[in-house]
């Protein structure tokens, strides 16, 4: 896709697949994540960097290693999971735009996709319990992961708060649109890929309703 620089009104949600990330995009998932280390020692979520505990299970791995010792990994990460699961889901909460966003998306005939690398199940139950209606859920991709799953889908835009998921858009060559609703600053994101960069998905629907792309 263009930057459809001649078209002001062009706005993202226009597109005919859009793509969101999961955490700090369409979710914010802080608390959650705060009562779900809570779970694991009452003294960690002072501890450790949220950021990283959100970007993916590998991170959230690496991120508990830093503070607890080895032995200890495996049954932390369980307990994480399972406080995410139960407790966690009732604080996830949308982000601010989200539900908008999701509905500008459906309502000139768009498919709203989410690409995350939360398991599917948790990702359903956030996305549930936020009041949140997208038409396909793709979960356990993280990262580089997302590529594929960019490219089967058909996404033409991809919008997330991580360089990874700038990254993962520009690989796939996909339009991706920062949102520095997360730990990433715009520059971050410009780096890692990112072709627009909005400071909220509020933004996005605070505009006039999106015109088509002039090239489809
Ligand atoms: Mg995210």
């Amino acid at each position: 896709m263009t930057v459809p620089e001649d078209a002001p009104e062009w706005s993202p949600l226009s597109g005919s697949v859009v793509g969101f990330d999961l955490d700090l995009t369409l979710l914010d998932t802080r608390e959650a994540a705060l009562v779900a280390l809570r779970a694991i020692d009452p003294e960690l979520p002072a501890a450790v960097d949220l950021g990283r505990c959100l970007t993916s299970a590998a991170e959230l791995r690496a991120e508990l290693s830093r503070h607890l010792p080895e032995r200890r990994i495996e049954e932390a990460l369980l307990r994480y999971r399972a406080a995410a699961d139960a407790e966690g889901v009732a604080e996830a909460q949308p982000m601010p735009g989200a539900a908008e966003a999701l509905a500008r998306v459906r309502g000139h005939g768009g498919r709203a996709v989410v690409i995350t690398g939360r398991r599917p199940e948790t990702a359903a139950a956030y996305l549930r319990a936020a009041g949140l209606t997208v038409d396909l859920l793709v979960g356990g991709a993280a990262g580089p992961e997302k590529v594929s799953h960019l490219r089967r889908h058909g996404v033409e835009v991809y919008l997330g708060d991580h360089p990874l998921d700038m990254t993962a858009a520009a690989a796939a060559g996909v339009f991706g649109v920062g949102v520095t609703t997360g730990y990433a600053t715009a520059d971050r994101l410009r780096a890692a890929g990112a072709r627009m960069i909005v400071s909220s998905l509020s933004t996005l629907v605070a505009g006039p309703e999106p015109a088509p792309h002039p090239a489809r």
